[in-house]
């Protein structure tokens, strides 16, 4: 591991390198984290449901490194730092469009206006390859995924129609993004297209849309403060996959730290690349 051949962390935000879930955070794990990825020979890219706009409120908001890569909008958009700016990375979009068959947003919203129960989400939380709706917390999601779905390939397009709930406000959302546009197909793009070296690469996540990543063949870690549910679903997939030596549950007591979030990161990477394991075990006798 050198600047020539980079380590590249990829990781989740919210409740992954981002503290705001129930669980204390280890005080000494953020500044560990800044401290290891400014080192020039560890690259690190944010891997989030974010658009960018909300990623580089988290990086304010929670005092988080600047990142080279931002893949956004739950992996259908990667953003690469470009003379200052963030710039879309056109490579990525030429991948995933084929699966619009070259229609536009807006076209694509118009196979859905006649239906009463969707309302779009501000334009800020649209993208060329994410059309996304509220629905009310106890609309039939079922049936309207169903028929979303039915829709679209009546059109012959190939999309993922995803349904979650915001626990805060009892609303439902739903996302249409192109069915080769995921998180996992995101990180796997990066990591082919940048020439990382896989033993050099590792994704961090928490839940999930980031299970995919977590039990496939990229080197892994969930952090410790993951539900007991989405440990066994990530362990038990990753198994059933033949991946399980690639993934890596975080359970604390490592350098006095307590595995969540960003603690859980460290702990994931000193595991697979003995460099880091080395380099964090000088920096905290220091
Ligand atoms: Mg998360």
């Amino acid at each position: 591991m050198d600047s020539a051949n980079p380590c590249l962390i990829c990781t989740d935000l919210d409740r992954t390198l981002i503290p705001n879930g129930p669980q204390p955070e280890s005080p000494r794990a953020r500044p560990l984290f800044r401290a290891l990825t400014a080192r020039p020979e560890v690259h690190l890219a944010y891997v989030s449901g974010r658009d960018l706009g909300l990623v580089q409120r988290a990086i304010r908001d929670w005092d988080l490194p600047e990142p080279d890569f931002i893949l956004g909008d739950v992996g259908s958009s990667i953003y690469h730092r470009y003379a200052d700016d963030w710039e879309l990375w056109p490579a990525w979009q030429d991948t995933i469009g084929p699966d619009w068959q070259g229609l536009k947003h807006d076209q694509l919203a118009a196979l859905f206006t006649d239906l009463d129960a969707l309302r779009l989400q501000e334009p800020e939380k649209q993208n060329r390859f994410k059309l996304s709706y509220y629905t009310s917390g106890d609309a039939d999601r079922w049936k309207l995924v169903r028929e979303m779905e039915h829709r679209l390939a009546a059109k012959g397009l190939k999309a993922h129609v995803t349904w979650s709930l915001d626990e805060t406000t009892d609303t439902g959302l739903i996302d249409v993004l192109p069915a080769s546009a995921s998180k996992h197909a995101a990180v796997e793009f990066l990591i082919e297209h940048r020439k990382y070296d896989p033993r050099l690469c590792l994704f961090a996540g928490d839940s999930g849309n980031d299970l995919p990543v977590l039990a496939g063949p990229v080197q892994a870690v969930l952090v410790a403060n993951a539900t007991a549910e989405v440990r066994a679903e990530a362990w038990d997939l990753a198994q059933a996959r033949g991946a399980a030596e690639q993934l890596y549950l975080a359970r604390g007591d490592f350098l006095g730290l307590n595995g969540y979030y960003s603690a859980g990161i460290l702990e994931g990477a000193a595991h697979f690349i003995p460099e880091i394991q080395t380099w964090l075990e000088q920096e905290t006798k220091a």
